[in-house]
């Protein structure tokens, strides 16, 4: 737990860990792990003489790295969370700074480990379970007031993007807003344009992480597939103070997914993404070259070399408590780069932090209890003196009393104190005052509960479960469900999934494109995971119901048996009432009930929410990669022309655009649709059934034997053989072949546009996976 005993400075080296990926390839031989060592644990690698094409020195054949502990392939993010972040979270609760970072190659698990896997909530990484386990605290801790803030940035190019700007929707990679550090007169860096959101609980907080990530994905799509190569890094920041005390704790605690470690020559890339790699090797190279120089205690590290170092400055070899992560693959063609991750990380290990108490003085809370403290004191004073006092308040102070017992109530801080001062007229007028109000709201009590009681009574069987939507444990989790109701009521998962209404023909192959989307089984089991979700919570809702019904019930017959034991006049002795002891007994039962359910709804909330932002994720994903699909397949009218762009490949969100293009330059861009094109009201044009007539008209026309069936548009029915010269069906102009078409060229565009993706997906259909 935090302990408060930790004053002062804690002096620690960079704890490193390490964590190997799972993978299907027969692995025992190439490297083990150890975590039984005196020293703590170590993974060795065994690279064989044979496999030595040049990286290996041929006279060593094991390489042995050591860490605090490594995870084995088979380790749960759970087992992650518990041995890495949370005691980084403990030390940050007590007012310390924290970082957790990922190291590894791309593909080596960094993002899954830092954010988590988007197939279900198990998979939930550091970040979502710590941001759980930090409100538990935060709600739990009587003994501190916390407020939270968060901020998440992504680095990429030496250009800072912040993720929570809302203008992240933007469409044009300069349209993206940038952050820029300034370094204060101290040498603390401050960063500009970057908005640090306040969030009050976990649902609040959750929802900034997914709007990030939701962010993320569309600047990749922006920044040329950049997720690879930028660094993003999550940061939430604490202030605690003790409840009465001008003393504030600041922490901020760092979660940062950096960008693939890969080595540029390997990647043998060119153009626009040497460019890139360079520029990641330029970061992460001088990241190296500050972790060489704290390793070996120089006396100029060079942080300012990079944004990402100025950004981390106080996790590297400053006040902060860092943790490292080295994510490592094992399959044969990665060991390269594993075994360099482990040296990485083993120079890492020699960095020492010392890492400060954030605590200073508030001058704003420390005037006011300056404030009370002299206030009382002319009061003591007063009353030593013994200032004559009028028998009865005047009305006047009557009247600023009641304003005083308002502001106190209204006022949120749970420390806010009534300042009466000694006089004994006021503290009683004060008491007086708070009576009226206490038994005011106690009828409105009354009353809402012999409706609520009235409303069960219906026998209406959503009934209970809205009566127990005033508790608010209970409310977020029906609104949600209701929202989702509607949300999914007459809509078909197409509509649904496509935000704006496509015309018919984009339609179908949104249809077609979404049947072999790799997400379409995540999306569908998370579906189930809801729905059962959403049963479970209903059943505890009613469950809920019962018990608080149940505890009225009990005490009720309380109540009739404490009248008629009042009239029959029992002696004294009798004073211990059996009866009353066992309805007692029942009533303790039942609210013990109460409080099990009203957790396990908690829980079930957060899982709720959890799937349902993964959801949303999922879709939107869904739909820029049909979106990029789709402008890949149909080159735009200003395309016609131009030789065809047909892909053999399956659609997956990691296909290569087809042409590299310039991010933001229009090759690859959100806004590919024109406007018009959206909002056209397709009333005109053939329905998706008739458009699959076309598809064989143009194959009759053009297969030189004429007579093919027309079945080959069926879904799973194999296509004709088409002639290369067929395959350029970009090539096709509405006057040269006889498709029905409106006339309105916009029109006639897209339905061609959608003839020749509908003939590329057959096409593709038919050949072979790799
Ligand atoms: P990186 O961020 O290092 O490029 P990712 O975290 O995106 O790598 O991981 C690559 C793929 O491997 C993802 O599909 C991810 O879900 C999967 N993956 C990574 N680590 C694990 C793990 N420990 N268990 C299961 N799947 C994993
Ligand atoms: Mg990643």
């Amino acid at each position: 737990m935090a302990g408060m005993a930790e004053k002062g400075t804690v002096k620690e080296t960079i704890q490193i860990f390490a964590r190997v990926k799972p993978t299907r390839e027969e692995t025992s031989k190439v490297y083990s792990v150890n975590n039984d060592e005196a020293a703590g644990a170590s993974v060795e690698f065994v690279v064989p003489k044979d496999l030595g094409d040049g990286y290996v020195n041929n006279k060593l054949e094991n390489y042995k790295f050591r860490f605090r502990r490594v995870f084995d392939q088979t380790a749960g993010q759970e087992e992650i969370f518990e041995t890495i972040a949370q005691p980084v979270a403990d030390r940050v609760l007590a007012g310390y700074n924290g970082t957790i970072f990922a190291y590894g190659q791309t593909n080596s698990g960094k993002t899954f480990t830092i954010t988590g896997g988007a197939r279900c909530y198990g998979d939930r990484g550091i970040i979502p379970r710590t941001l759980s386990y930090l409100y538990q605290h935060i709600i739990q801790d009587s003994t501190m007031v916390y407020t939270t803030h968060i901020s998440y940035l992504e680095i990429y190019n030496n250009v800072c993007y912040d993720l929570l700007d809302r203008q992240l929707e933007a469409c044009r990679l300069e349209d993206l807003p940038t952050v820029t550090i300034m370094h204060d007169s101290e040498q603390n860096i401050q960063l500009r344009n970057l908005s640090i959101q306040q969030s009050a609980n976990e649902e609040e907080a959750l929802n900034l992480l997914f709007l990030g990530d939701t962010h993320r994905m569309t600047a990749e799509t922006l920044l040329n597939k950049a997720s690879t190569r930028s660094h993003c890094i999550f940061t939430v920041y604490l202030c605690g103070r003790q409840p009465g005390s001008a003393t504030v704790r600041r922490s901020k605690l760092h979660l940062v997914d950096l960008a693939g470690s890969e080595r540029v020559n390997k990647m043998a890339l060119g153009g626009q993404l040497l460019t890139e790699a360079k520029y990641i090797n330029v970061s992460l190279h001088y990241l190296e070259q500050v972790i060489i120089s704290l390793s070996e205690s120089r006396a100029h590290i060079p942080y300012r070399n990079s944004l990402m170092t100025s950004v981390l400055r106080d996790s590297l070899g400053g006040n902060c408590m860092t943790t490292m992560i080295s994510t490592i693959s094992v399959d044969k063609t990665n060991l390269k780069e594993s075994m360099s991750t482990c040296r990485f990380a083993q120079r890492v290990a020699l960095i020492k932090n010392e890492a400060v108490l954030n605590e200073e003085e508030d001058p704003v809370l420390l005037i006011a209890r300056l404030k009370r403290e002299n206030q009382s004191l002319r009061d003591e004073l007063a009353m030593v003196t013994g200032e004559p006092r009028q028998e009865q308040l005047t009305q006047d102070e009557i009247q600023k009393l009641e304003v005083q017992v308002k502001d106190f109530l209204d006022d949120a801080d749970p420390e806010a104190t009534l300042a009466l001062g000694t006089d004994l007229r006021k503290i009683r007028r004060c008491f007086t005052l708070l009576k009226t109000i206490v038994s005011g709201l106690r009828q409105q009590l009354t009353i809402i509960q012999e409706k609520l009681g009235r409303a069960t009574g219906t026998g209406n069987e959503l009934t209970p479960l809205s009566a127990v939507a005033t508790a608010p444990a209970v409310r977020g989790i029906l609104i949600s469900e209701k929202e989702e109701t509607e949300k999914t009521r007459d809509q078909d998962t197409t509509a649904q999934l496509n935000g704006p209404r496509l015309s018919m023909g984009k339609e179908e192959a949104f249809e077609i494109f979404m049947r072999d989307h790799e997400d379409r089984l995540t999306i569908e089991d998370n579906k189930a995971v809801l729905k059962q979700r959403y049963i479970e919570a209903k059943g505890l809702g009613v469950q809920v119901n019962k018990t608080r019904d149940s505890i009225n019930e009990l005490k009720k017959q309380l109540e009739m048996r404490r009248i008629q034991r009042a009239d029959q006049d029992h002696p004294e002795e009798e004073e211990q009432d059996p009866v009353e002891a066992i309805i007692l007994k029942q009533v303790e039962a039942e609210k013990k009930k109460f409080k099990s359910y009203i957790g396990d709804l908690k829980t079930l909330r957060t899982e709720i929410q959890h799937v349902q932002l993964l959801m949303e994720r999922a879709k939107v994903k869904l739909q820029k990669d049909f979106k990029e699909w789709w402008s890949e397949e149909t080159p735009g009218p200003q395309d016609s022309g131009a030789p065809s762009r047909l892909q053999t490949g399956r659609p997956s969100p990691n296909s290569k655009p087809s042409s590299p293009g310039r991010p933001g330059s229009g090759g690859h861009s959100l806004s590919y649709f024109p406007a018009h094109k959206q909002q056209e009201p397709y009333s005109h044009v053939p329905s998706a059934t008739d458009l699959r007539s076309f598809v064989p008209k143009i194959q009759t026309m053009q297969t030189p034997s004429g007579d093919r069936p027309a079945s080959s548009h069926q879904r799973g029915g194999s296509v004709p053989e088409l002639t290369p010269q067929l395959r350029d069906l970009s090539s096709i102009k509405p006057a040269d072949y006889s498709i029905p078409l409106t006339g309105d060229s916009r029109i006639d565009d897209d339905i061609l546009a959608f003839v020749r993706a509908r003939q590329n997906l057959l096409q593709r259909r038919d050949t072979p996976q790799q």
